[in-house]
This record gives C-alpha cells, sequence and structure tokens, in this order.
C-alpha cells in the first residue's frame, strides 16, 4: 500500500467507532467525525470540521476549515465547500422541542459552496452548481446553477469548470436544453430550458 491509498487521521482529531473513513482521505487538526458517519476515497476534511453522526460523504471531496455538516446532509463526489460554510438540519429550531425532525439535504456531484455560505435544510443543490460565498440557500439550485446573495438568487449558470457562462456562449437552443460552449475550457453544457427561463424572470442569465 502506498502513502497514497492509506486514510491520514492528525493525532488531535476525534474519530468515533463505527465511523467509515475510505482509502486515501486525510483528516486535518481538531476534526470531529461522529459515530456512523461516512466519509469515501482520497477526501481532504480541513482543521475543525465537524461531521455528524450519519453523515454521508462521496469520494474527493474536499471540505475547507470549520465547516460543521449536520445529521440529514449528504454530499457526493467532487463536491468542495468552503471554509466556515454551515448547514442547518432543523427548520423550525426550539431549545425545548424534544420531537424535532431532521430535514434532508442534498449536495449533488461536481457542485462547489463559497466560504461562509448557509445551507438552510431541505434544499438540493444540482450538479456542478455553485454557491457564492456569504450565500443563504434557501431554495433548491438547478444543476450548473450559480447562486448569490441573501436570500440566494439565481445569477446565471457555471461551466463543469466553474467559469461563468455567458449567453454569448450559447450554441445551440433545443426544446429541452440549451447548449453554452465554454469559452475558458472549451466543454460543452447543457442548461435545461427550464430553469434558463427562471433565471431571466429572476432578473439573472443578463449577459
Ligand atoms: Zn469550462
Amino acid at each position: 500500500m502506498n502513502s497514497e491509498m492509506k486514510v491520514f487521521i492528525h493525532p488531535t482529531a476525534v474519530v468515533e467507532e463505527g465511523a467509515i473513513i475510505e482509502r486515501g482521505t486525510r483528516i486535518w487538526h481538531f476534526v470531529h467525525v461522529r459515530s456512523g458517519a461516512k466519509i469515501g476515497r482520497n477526501c481532504n476534511i480541513g482543521k475543525d470540521v465537524y461531521i455528524d453522526v450519519g453523515v454521508e460523504i462521496g469520494d474527493n471531496v474536499k471540505i475547507q476549515n470549520g465547516v460543521s455538516i449536520y445529521r440529514g446532509v449528504k454530499i457526493e463526489d467532487d463536491v468542495f465547500i468552503g471554509p466556515y460554510a454551515v448547514f442547518t438540519n432543523d427548520k423550525y429550531p426550539r431549545a425545548f422541542n424534544r420531537d424535532w425532525e431532521v430535514v434532508p439535504t442534498v449536495v449533488k456531484r461536481g457542485a462547489s459552496i463559497g466560504a461562509n455560505a448557509t445551507i438552510v435544510c431541505g434544499v438540493t443543490i444540482g450538479e456542478y452548481a455553485m454557491v457564492g460565498a456569504g450565500a443563504v440557500v434557501t431554495r433548491d439550485v438547478p444543476p450548473f446553477g450559480l447562486v448569490v446573495g441573501n436570500p440566494a438568487r439565481l445569477k446565471g449558470f457555471v461551466c463543469y469548470c466553474g467559469k461563468p457562462l455567458k449567453n454569448s456562449d450559447i450554441v445551440e437552443q433545443r426544446d429541452d436544453y440549451i447548449v453554452f460552449k465554454c469559452r475558458y475550457c472549451g466543454k460543452e453544457v447543457q442548461i435545461r430550458r427550464e430553469d434558463y427561463e427562471k433565471c431571466l424572470r429572476e432578473g439573472g442569465c443578463s449577459e
């Protein structure tokens, strides 16, 4: 087994019994991983990250310092979570409610979440979507969607590479999809027409 394949856990991290961490993953200073959490391969879990009971994290996920991920959150492969981003899991929090319900949240493959963003529970962040720094996400984000602000609004769409797609990058219009060709990496990206039209209605996709 080469060093790439091993799991690295810094001596100051607390990984509870019953947590699953797959090969190639690195867990840095003062991380706390609760029992029943599952972290896939080749992930990087930064300093002071908290991963709650039952949280599922895919492969090649990068989580920056100080992120809290609570029960009910699922993170798919290739997701980036910027420093001090936070997830919630209780829609109607009260200190004295005993029968509160976990509301699930999903971050789909390839999505990125900016520094200090807040993801309110119950939303799905679509494949390769981009959440701006400090955004407060209260609704679903479509695949490749770029959302910013509080409450987060759909401003436009991004490529697989993360760069913004502009209207001048449109190369084909189909019934269901609008095809963009990224001016930076050359990849073609299919955006669902309904998502694009929603973006226009909300004042985004103007460039
Ligand atoms: Zn691109």
